[in-house]
């Protein structure tokens, strides 16, 4: 365990912070108040509010003024509570911030497990002959026959009942109405997009930033009928190899580009939302199932920071393990927490 795994282990920690660490210890009565929260002392139990936790200098401290009478740092606080050795206070507080540790020597089963699941996954993902693509020139007269999201009243309607900004995403153009040409791979099971109400189009780029690919998002609310996915991919063109990108993302995969930071977001709904936020130098990527290669980590500039913020759960953590994997050596790789993520279905 290095120091830097501390360091990024506490800024970790930090960016969830004081309420939502708090909130992660398990803390029911929270009283926040600016970027501090006094709450009853975990390390000693206590039942009154008698113990301060703030993000000072950007650090998370605490500091417990009844029986304890001591203080200290987010990992100290942890190893606190759990009573446990500072290396198992690390590694629970790298998981709790979604940081993968450097330095860790896992135990030698785990590993083996750990890489065999990750072979296991690369070989499903990465595709082992050329992905089927649609016919390009067709591909562009869609996109092309596409009215802005703005424009379209669902579509508008859809992504306001995400938090999404229609005006912003058209002016991204990262995603789009259905209009009048619906060509016959837009269809599933025999009907129309259009007939199924898929009607946000979001478009899908290869790791030279050249437009690839689409997937229709059904604008329905709540659960859809059996057997109807949340989002179709064009019969006879999947994902595979292909990431939803904002402007500055696609100007860095045809290497216009070198954001110093990306961040990778999860799904549709996720992307759109994040890409919508208007963070600076920041190139936003969307995955799906089978998007993300090395073709494409090649495409992320040397030293970049790396935000992941695919979701805390099974796929979600190969998803960030696999990307971790494919730039460890040249980028910084963070694992965020999902709490300031909103629009999630
Ligand atoms: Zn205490």
């Amino acid at each position: 365990m290095g120091g830097d795994d501390v360091q990024r282990v506490k800024d970790g920690l930090a960016r969830m912070g004081a309420a939502g660490f708090a909130r992660a210890l398990g803390i029911r009565k929270i009283q926040a108040s600016g970027t501090s929260v006094r709450v009853p002392c975990p390390v000693h139990n206590g039942k009154d509010p008698n113990c301060d936790i703030a993000l000072k200098d950007g650090e998370l401290v605490y500091m417990c003024h009844s029986t304890c009478g001591e203080g200290g740092d987010s990992l100290k606080l942890l190893q606190g509570i759990r009573n446990c050795s500072f290396k198992d206070a690390l590694t629970e507080g790298a998981n709790m911030a979604g940081v993968m540790l450097e330095g860790a020597s896992p135990n030698p089963e785990k590993a083996r497990i750990a890489k065999a699941e990750r072979a296991h996954f690369i070989s499903q993902n990465i595709p082992t002959e050329p992905p089927k693509r649609l016919p390009v020139s067709e591909l562009e007269t869609f996109w092309e026959s596409c009215p802005r999201a703005c424009d379209s009243t669902s579509v508008s309607g859809w992504l306001v009942g995400r938090r999404i900004e229609p005006e912003v995403a058209s002016d991204l153009d990262i995603v789009r109405a259905l209009g009048d040409v619906v060509p016959s791979w837009a269809h599933f099971k025999g009907s129309s997009w259009e007939a199924l109400r898929y009607l946000a189009i979001i478009p899908l780029y290869d790791s030279a930033g050249e437009l690839r690919g689409v997937r229709g998002a059904s604008i329905a609310r709540g659960v859809l009928p059996d057997g109807m996915p949340k989002r179709l991919a064009p019969m006879g063109g999947g994902p595979k190899g292909l990431v939803m990108a904002c402007p500055t993302a696609r100007a860095m995969l045809g290497g216009n580009a070198r954001p110093g930071r990306i961040l990778i977001a999860e799904g549709e709904p996720d992307f759109l939302t994040w890409a919508t936020k208007g963070l600076d130098d920041v190139a936003t990527i969307g995955i799906v199932a089978g998007s993300w290669t090395p073709d494409i980590a090649a495409r992320l500039p040397d030293g970049a920071e790396v935000l992941i913020r695919t979701d805390p759960d099974g796929p979600g953590d190969k998803y960030a393990e696999y990307i971790y994997e494919t730039l460890a050596d040249r980028c910084a790789v963070l694992r965020e927490d999902q709490t300031e993520v909103t629009g999630k279905q």
